[in-house]
């Protein structure tokens, strides 16, 4: 029901019911007074007639009786008048047929039922009643009087009602008017966002509801554009954050790759018990400080979802027993009982990111020995098999020692939270450790939490969830790194500008007797690739002249085929998600992150110097985490081409697996960035097969193949081997032809992926 209709239809019930009020007493009144009026006229008439024929009886004056009987008739509205003495009619005047009925006084006009009111009066003379004088008035008139005045009244309160309904449609008509067109406005303020003005504006109060929306609609016009403005300025704060992060990293962790390494280096020489004591301080603080820096990129990168996790087999077991190894010698030296338990029946081979496992355990250890002085620090590991071939595995990490305040638990796992200032300040710490573990363990779809009591002690349990290994395939890689050299004749080049790291780097190379060349950028290491002959490059990233990403892609141009298959391994102290992806995109086989170890140097270099002709352009370092989907992906793609099977254009296992690699979120990032790749790659695929360029169309279709497969491009990956394949058969004739093929395959696989990408990705933990 509109408010018009509602105004409308109050407004005329109201007026009916007090003029249906009215008319009725009105109506009541005016019969009252008239019945009043005749009564005291038809009384007066009929004593002054009785006292007029009084005498005129008593005489039997009959002509004088009906002289008076006939001037009484001339009374109006009189209808006959009656004298009678004894019970004889003296003298009669008006209607027989009135007088012939038989005589009954009316009392009252409700009374009469004949149209006549009957009245009758005692003549009276010496006190004796010697006749009766009986009148009667009609009533006709009174009533006629009557219902025409009903009639006005009804009328009138008829047009009343009309005029007032008149009225209150019009109005309800105008405030709707004006609440319709606030309505729209506010609901354009909705849509919109504010701003939205109403143009007229009438003098009286609507006008000043219209007046003060527009001022309202101004005003937060205004605070929006604050508001965005700020949003603006925090985001580029978070953006500028996250690249002084970044380079404070790069820039910190460059030179204290130098210094640690000297130290290293200084360690190994003679000294004095005293020097000695200086150096392992010195290594001390620098490893403490780069532990503080990664806890600080560690969760910058996981408040903007880029933290990826690894997925690869590792024996659970070994990575536990690692971690609490390490902790041998504190709880030695402080005294400590220390135990570690695993209960029930724990699974040995597991798929997940050991090093992230072992970083909660590092955390959640360090603290427990951190804050306790006496007693024990215990550790008890339980598994429960969960469905599809997963497990919950719960870690319980026990201490003695000075546990927390109750009110502390509620924020504990906030970041830079640290309960006691005062303690936490003798203690070193940044207050993010357990932050990380918060969200590591969220990561890993579990939680962490903590039961303490101050001065008895805390346990600190936590829960993830990881694959069990049943696949024969699934190798247990191992960390412990080989520290024999199975090439000492390796001719090695460094690209390296930072001074420090080049002495660090050429000591620890001189420790496992190997000579190498030092280039100071990306365009010297160029120029030397070119003038001499090298197995293998360590090439650092960010260099003046020539970053190495840039030159690794001008050693790939170089057009001559010991540099297209030179392995150059990145060296680098960026930690940004997407870096991986971007080095081996430039044409890197693989990567190192700094601070350097003499043992990852020496690994990289057995791993593709005994393995050059498999390696060349493959992702093949262990650390890299496509690398197994990537593996089983090739196998699976063999298996459809041998088949001659129909290969999708976009496979979601692949993209499952994907997302079990790295995370949903990070799904449209990863694609968007493909996409934007392989654009340019095949752009250059259609020129080097305009131009018959066989190198760069092998490398560039090798590159693609490999993103193209990582991304779910199945079908684009498959012919973009061939297309690879073809050209390291010396075919490429055949491979040339493959170019509207290609450039079909491509616009179709791209455009499927970017609609995939559109419908959004979850984690599903079932394949
Ligand atoms: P930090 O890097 O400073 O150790 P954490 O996030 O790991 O930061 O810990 C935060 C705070 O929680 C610590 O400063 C300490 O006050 C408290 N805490 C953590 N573990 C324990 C423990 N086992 N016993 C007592 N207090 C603890």
């Amino acid at each position: 029901m509109t408010l018009r209709f509602k105004t409308i239809l109050g407004i005329a019930l109201i007026e009916i019911v007090v003029l249906i009020t009215l008319v009725f007493s009105a109506m009541q009144f005016l019969a009252d007074s008239n019945e009043k009026q005749l009564l005291q006229r038809a009384q007066s008439s009929a004593i002054m007639f009785a006292h007029a024929a009084k005498d005129a009886l008593n005489s039997t004056d009959l002509v004088t009786l009906n002289d008076l009987v006939n001037t009484l008739m001339a009374i109006e509205d009189v209808a006959y008048v009656r004298v009678s003495h004894d019970g004889q009619d003296v003298a009669v005047a008006g209607d027989e047929s009135l007088l012939s009925r038989a005589f009954i006084t009316d009392t009252s006009l409700a009374s009469v039922d004949d149209g006549v009111f009957d009245l009758r009066t005692e003549i009276v003379s010496d006190e004796q009643v010697f006749g009766y004088v009986d009148i009667g008035f009609a009533t006709s008139p009174i009533k006629q009087m009557l219902a025409e005045a009903k009639q006005a009244i009804v009328g009138l309160a008829a047009v009343e009602v009309f005029l007032v309904a008149l009225a209150s449609f019009t109005l309800g008509t105008y405030l709707t008017r004006h609440l319709t067109r606030l309505t729209t406005a506010v609901n354009n303020l909705g849509t919109h966002g504010p701003g939205y003005q109403l143009e007229q504006h009438p003098t009286d109060e609507l006008g000043q509801v219209s007046k003060a929306f527009n001022e309202m609609s101004a005003k937060l016009a205004k605070d929006h554009q604050h508001l965005t403005q700020a949003r603006q300025g925090a985001e580029q704060a978070n953006d500028s954050k996250s690249r002084f992060l970044a380079s404070m990293s790069h820039e910190i962790r460059t030179p204290m790759n130098g210094v640690l390494g000297i130290l290293n280096i200084l360690e190994e020489t003679n000294l004095t018990a005293e020097q000695r004591k200086m150096v392992s301080t010195a290594t001390e603080s620098g490893h403490f400080l780069l532990s503080v820096i990664n806890d600080i990129l560690d969760f910058t990168r996981m408040e903007s979802n880029t933290l990826i996790l690894e997925d690869k087999p590792f024996d659970l077991r070994h990575c536990v027993e690692s971690v609490v190894d390490s902790f041998s010698p504190t709880a030695a030296s402080q005294d400590l009982v220390f135990h570690c338990y695993f209960q029930g029946d724990i699974p040995t081979k597991v798929r997940g990111d050991h090093n992230r496992i072992k970083q909660i355990l590092l955390n959640l250890l360090g603290n427990a020995f951190k804050f306790t002085q006496q007693g024990s620090v215990t550790v008890k590991i339980a598994s429960e098999a969960l469905s599809g071939e997963k497990v919950k595995l719960q870690f319980d990490i026990q201490d003695t020692g000075i546990g927390i305040e109750k009110n502390a638990l509620d924020y504990l796992f906030d970041e830079f939270t640290m309960v006691d200032q005062t303690y936490s300040r003798s203690k070193e710490g940044s207050g993010l450790g357990l932050a990380i573990c918060r969200r590591l363990c969220h990561l890993m779809d579990g939680e962490v939490s903590v039961v303490s009591v101050p001065e008895v002690g805390s346990t600190f349990t936590f829960t993830i969830q990881l694959k069990v290994c049943d696949d024969q395939h699934d190798t247990i890689i191992e960390s412990d790194a080989n520290h024999e050299l199975l090439c000492p004749n390796a001719r090695i080049l460094v690209a390296e500008d930072n001074r420090a790291n080049q002495l660090v780097i050429q000591e620890m190379f001189k420790r496992v007797g190997l000579q190498i060349d030092m280039a100071q950028n990306g365009l010297e290491a160029v120029e030397m690739i070119q003038n001499y002959q090298y197995d293998l490059v360590f090439m650092d990233i960010s260099m003046p002249k020539m970053d190495g990403m840039k030159a690794t892609e001008m050693i790939r141009a170089l057009n001559d085929p010991s540099s297209a298959n030179l392995p150059i391994i990145a060296l680098t102290a960026h930690s940004l998600a997407g870096d991986k992806e971007k080095f081996i995109a430039s044409g890197m086989n693989d990567y190192l992150s700094k601070p350097l170890r003499l043992s990852q140097l020496i690994e990289k270099i057995n791993l593709f110097l005994n393995e050059t002709s498999n390696t060349t352009f493959e992702p093949s370092s262990p650390n890299n985490r496509q690398s197994i989907a990537y593996r089983l992906s090739v196998d699976k793609q063999d298996v459809a081409n041998e088949k001659g099977i129909n290969v999708d254009l976009v496979d979601e296992t692949i993209l499952q697996q994907m997302i079990e690699d790295t995370s949903a979120d990070i799904m449209p990032m990863l694609i968007e960035h493909y996409l934007e790749e392989s654009q340019q790659r095949l752009a250059k695929i259609a020129v080097a097969m305009t131009n018959e360029d066989k190198n760069v169309l092998e490398f560039e279709a090798h590159t693609l193949g490999s993103s193209s497969l990582a991304l779910g491009n199945r079908a684009l990956s498959l012919l973009s081997r061939k297309i690879e394949h073809l050209c390291l058969e010396g075919r490429e004739k055949e491979a040339y032809q493959l170019k509207t093929e290609l450039e079909l395959t491509a616009i179709r696989s791209l455009q499927a992926l970017e609609k995939r990408k559109q419908q959004g990705f979850s984690e599903s933990p079932e394949l």
